[in-house]
């Protein structure tokens, strides 16, 4: 069912009915830097500003960053960021994001306390004074949106479905989520909520796709449990559970096991530390005070009365794990009889590192379990069955697949597509479109902005341009070549032969064939200046020359190397 739009126009006096406009500045044919725009009338909201990781075609960059160019050329009208739940990739650009736009952010308990904890590590400071608690089940009304949070299950605490009502009609925005009817210290998913916004009508239903290639329905966090009670039952020795710091179920269920066998919990690693104390002053963690210890104590117990939690599941260099693993740690390391239990799923990139850490530990005598061998893992992302419950329960007019690779967004596709939804109202949409819902509720492409994201190099903000990134993807590949041209100002000559010098070029055999192309190109300039008269000094540019020596590299050998040309007059 759409809605008719509200009486009245809007203040901008545009003399065209207000659209609704949707347009992802991330998440879209990617996983990370989640940032959709939500544009009504005079009002901008956003749902979450997350960062994406770096991958092969960034070398050296350490994050990126959604594209706020839409909301800067916006600026006036931007009401507020809403934030579905604390994973870097949904919240990770907000510092970013807050020295630019004095906006109130929304965020539910423990996505606002990560929040806090991650602008206290901002520099130079950004305020917290715009930061608002809300809760699954509240409501929100800003200009012509209402909002509504929707509780739902994923791997962190606090996580919510968005719905966006507007005089057009109401978008559901599911962020991540999973359908979990037995998730351990929290309530199943408020499918009744869900269903009750269907039966009003949505519009459009955004969903997340992490998951729209696994057939079936995700494993729930009670069978983690499960598995964790046995192998403790089991172990002799030490246990040690790397796992992703955010997950308090999972630190949750790993407390109450050892517990259960009398065993006390060490906990390593900054981040699952800085969680774990986040988690504690919400109440989210239940457990006997005397069963949470210091590395202190940890040479007083023997080892079947202790467990160790311990940041690195993805095999992460500094990680408390790989430094327990290349005994790089201050205090302990990984002895004959340890049982290691890698409690993640491996993202995808970081096989490598993980399998190095693994080799390390099972060289070190220790057991280690993972997803593969024994349910030590659930996933926090919708399979199949449960996304189909969703596009049920809210029976869209438009579908559009979010949060995945191109593959995983043209899998949930299909999945809709089979379930009925038409073609032409199933929406692919790329970062940077601008999808315009129209009164009456037809679905028009309106534009686009700049979508491909903003890269951060260090701590700086967006200091590391295209160029850079392409020097370094070029060194990697082609090498360098460096030629230093020394001209004798007075006589209006070069000074002696070029020096030339390649690194990752060219083999050995044909390099003093390159050097002696680059030399006699260098020769050639400088020759046709002299017979021009042409001052050399002004003429014989480093950019000029290494434009040439470009053409001529590439000819010779069809490869770009980085080309570095000094000039130096005497
Ligand atoms: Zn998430
Ligand atoms: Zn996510």
């Amino acid at each position: 069912m759409i809605q008719k739009k509200k009486n009245g126009s809007p203040k901008g006096g545009s003399a065209n009915p207000p659209a609704l406009r949707v347009i992802p500045l991330g998440g879209m044919r990617e996983i990370g830097k989640n940032m959709t725009v939500f544009e009504y009338g005079q009002d901008i909201l956003i749902i979450d500003c997350g960062m994406g990781f770096p991958d092969d075609r960034t070398p050296g960059i350490d994050i990126i960053i959604p594209d706020f160019t839409y909301l800067r050329e916006n600026r006036d009208r931007v009401r507020g960021i809403l934030i579905t739940h604390g994973h870097e990739d949904h919240i990770g650009a907000l510092p970013w994001f807050l020295k630019e736009f004095d906006v109130p952010v929304y965020a539910t308990p423990m996505a606002k306390k990560l929040i806090e904890m991650k602008l206290d590590n901002t520099r130079p400071k950004v305020s917290k004074k715009k930061l608002q608690q809300v809760r699954a089940g509240d409501t929100l009304n800003i200009g012509d949106f209402q909002i509504d949070f929707i509780h739902v299950n994923h791997s962190i605490a606090d996580a919510v479905s968005i719905a966006l009502t507007t005089p057009i009609g109401t978008v559901f925005y599911t962020g991540d989520f999973k359908v979990d009817y037995t998730p351990t210290t929290v309530d199943p998913i408020d499918l009744g909520k869900i269903a009750e916004l269907g039966n009003n009508g949505i519009l459009a239903l955004i969903s997340e796709s992490t998951n729209a290639e696994v057939p079936g329905h995700s494993l729930s966090e009670c069978e983690v449990g499960k598995a964790f009670k046995e192998i403790f039952s089991e172990a002799k020795g030490r246990i040690i559970v790397a796992t992703f710091s955010s997950n308090v179920f999972r630190l949750q269920q790993v407390i109450t096991a050892a517990e259960e066998r009398g065993r006390k919990v060490l906990i390593l690693g900054r981040s699952m530390l800085n969680v774990f104390e986040a988690a504690k002053s919400l109440g989210y963690l239940v457990y006997q005070p005397s069963t949470i210890i210091d590395m202190q104590s940890l040479d007083s117990l023997p080892p079947e009365e202790v467990v160790i939690l311990a940041t690195g599941s993805q095999g992460e260099p500094m990680s408390a794990l790989s430094r327990l693993a290349f005994s790089e740690h201050r205090s302990t390391e990984i002895m004959e009889g340890d049982t290691v239990i890698l409690s993640s799923s491996m993202i995808p990139g970081n096989e490598e590192a993980i399998f190095r850490v693994v080799n390390e530990l099972f060289m070190k005598g220790a057991e280690v379990i993972h997803e593969s061998l024994s349910e030590v893992h659930a996933s926090g992302h919708a399979c199949q069955d449960e996304l189909k419950q969703i596009i049920t329960l809210t029976r869209p007019h438009y579908f559009i697949p979010s949060h995945g690779e191109f593959r995983m967004l043209y899998r949930h596709a299909e999945l809709a597509s089979r379930m009925g939804i038409p073609h032409e109202r199933i929406i692919l949409l790329k970062n940077g479109d601008i999808l315009e819902f129209r009164e009456g509720g037809q679905a028009v492409f309106s534009g686009y902005t700049e979508g491909a994201g903003v890269l951060i190099d260090g701590s700086g903000m967006g200091d590391v341009d295209e160029y850079v990134l392409r020097d370094r993807l070029r060194l990697a590949d082609e090498g360098v070549v460096s030629i230093t041209i020394v001209i004798d100002e007075a006589a209006n000559r070069l000074y002696g032969d070029p020096v030339v010098q390649a690194k990752g070029f060219i083999y050995e055999s044909d390099m003093n064939h390159v050097i002696t192309l680059c030399q006699d190109k260098v020769r050639d300039i400088a020759e046709e200046l002299w017979e021009k008269k042409k001052p050399l000094v002004s003429h014989m540019t480093s950019e000029g020359v290494r434009d040439k020596i470009q053409k001529t590299l590439f000819d010779y050998s069809r490869r770009r190397p980085v080309i570095m040309v000094s000039v130096v007059r005497i």
